[in-house]
């Protein structure tokens, strides 16, 4: 079994309040929301981040996005606008080794980012 987190949450081993799903990808609120609106929108398969991804990178990445800007539109964010981030390494702060979008909108953000 797996130790990652949210291949964890993938396969349902540990509870998420999950928000879509599709063969390629999985979205989920976060626990810690930061955002009236802050979902996590991962891939199913475990890559570390976008800079570990192989060939079919591309693909992957801009399937993430478009999953992120529909359920923008879904959660009613769209207008009003929102934040697509992913964390790369220490610098970054990124603490699950599972390569996430976070989608966070529903209040005015600050640039540029702590
Ligand atoms: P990052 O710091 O970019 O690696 O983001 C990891 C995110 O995962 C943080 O925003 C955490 O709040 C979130 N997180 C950690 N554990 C869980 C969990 N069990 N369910 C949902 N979100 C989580
Ligand atoms: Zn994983």
């Amino acid at each position: 079994m797996s130790a990652c987190l949210f291949c964890k949450i993938v396969d349902r081993t540990i509870p998420a309040t999950i928000v879509h799903e599709d063969e390629h990808a999985l979205a989920f609120q976060d626990i810690h929301a930061q955002a009236p609106v802050h979902i996590l929108v991962i891939p199913k398969q475990h890559v570390q981040s976008v800079q570990e991804a192989e060939d079919g990178g591309a693909a992957l990445f801009g399937h993430l996005l478009q999953t992120c800007v529909k359920l923008a539109k879904r959660q009613g964010i769209s207008e009003s606008g929102y934040r697509i981030v992913t964390n790369v390494g220490p610098h970054a702060g990124q603490t699950v080794f599972h390569l996430h979008f976070h989608l966070l909108g529903g209040r005015p953000m600050s640039w540029p980012p702590g």
